[in-house]
């Protein structure tokens, strides 16, 4: 009985969104949504869905067909998910990714977006992190989550240089953003000449996967590389919420900002698409903060 009491009231009007990846488990997205769902009083649900890469246009149509008002779009199906949109945004197009997907209930049509840009500059916002023309950054790692950052801060004019364990990676990224601001100054280069393009850097994010839990004893940032003076370093990676890399910059007398953030204003967007109702971010922060503890 105490298990069916936590479900909470389902009936037969509740709507329902999720998360469609692989793996799941690991997402903190259904305790943040549902915890917005109950404080707003809204009859929502959000769950997580399994869907293995060969069963992706199975499961968006599927969702489709169950009524679903949209789902949020994790690893590794961000690129996979935009072929199979009726529609995508703006930011999806530069960032060359869809994290979220709004279903039309009348027609039924999928609308692919990507919240992750907008998630990581309302958190920079957030903390008084302020882009500007010229600004030197530096983005680690050439993935998904790097090119959602990079179209973010090319949009601010920043010179970015993208440096990546596969430095042909990295030049991808530059070559796909250069397709949306063909006049933005970025370069590719691998960790060998880190130490060289950090000098005179104001900011500093980490978009690659080093750190993450369980093995959050690793960085991406070499020992031996100085940090730039006055940088900010802003890791995306948000379990642990201090990371080895953030420890290492505040040594160094840095500011430095974990990933939480960045989750929570991506989620709130996604929050707000859906049910065109303001989202409650403290809620979502918190809800987030008790799962992942200290
Ligand atoms: P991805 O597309 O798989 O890219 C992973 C990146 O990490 C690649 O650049 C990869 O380099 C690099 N990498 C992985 N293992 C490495 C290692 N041992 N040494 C050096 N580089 C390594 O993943 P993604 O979607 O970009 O996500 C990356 C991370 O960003 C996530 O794990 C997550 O922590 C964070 N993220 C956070 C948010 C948020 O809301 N806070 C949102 C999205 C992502 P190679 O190219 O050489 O393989």
């Amino acid at each position: 009985m105490d298990s069916l009491r936590n479900i909470g009231h389902i009936d037969g009007q509740t709507q329902l969104v999720g998360i469609i990846g692989s793996p799941v488990a690991h997402s903190l997205s259904p305790e943040m949504h549902n915890a917005a769902f109950a404080y707003m009083g809204l009859n929502w649900r959000y769950i997580p869905l399994l869907v293995r890469p060969d069963q992706l246009a199975a499961a968006l149509k599927g969702i489709v067909a169950l009524n679903f008002r949209g789902v949020n779009i994790t690893i590794p199906h961000k690129v996979a998910a935009i072929p199979l949109m009726d529609s995508v945004t703006e930011a999806v197009t530069v960032a060359g990714a869809v994290n979220t997907v709004r279903i039309d209930g009348s027609s039924g049509r999928m609308e692919g977006m990507n919240t992750d840009m907008t998630g990581f500059l309302a958190d920079l916002a957030a903390h008084k992190i302020h882009l500007s023309e010229g600004m030197r950054v530096i983005v680690l790692g050439a993935g998904g989550a790097a090119r959602a950052v990079g179209a973010g801060l090319a949009r601010s004019g920043a010179q970015i240089t993208f440096i990546n364990r596969t430095p042909e990676k990295a030049a991808q990224v530059v070559e796909f953003l250069k397709a949306s601001w063909s006049s933005a100054v970025m370069t590719a280069a691998p960790f060998s000449e880190l130490a060289a393009h950090a000098e005179g850097a104001s900011l500093i994010v980490n978009t690659t996967a080093v750190g993450i839990w369980p093995n959050a004893d690793e960085s991406p940032w070499p020992e031996h590389v100085p940090f730039p003076k006055n940088a900010v370093v802003y890791d995306t990676v948000y379990r642990p919420r201090h990371t080895l890399l953030m420890k290492q910059a505040e040594k160094a007398g840095l500011m430095a900002v974990g990933g939480l953030g960045m989750l929570v204003y991506q989620g709130a967007a996604a929050f707000e698409m859906w049910t065109r109702q303001k989202p409650p971010i403290e809620v979502m922060r918190a809800a987030c903060e008790q799962r992942l503890g200290d």
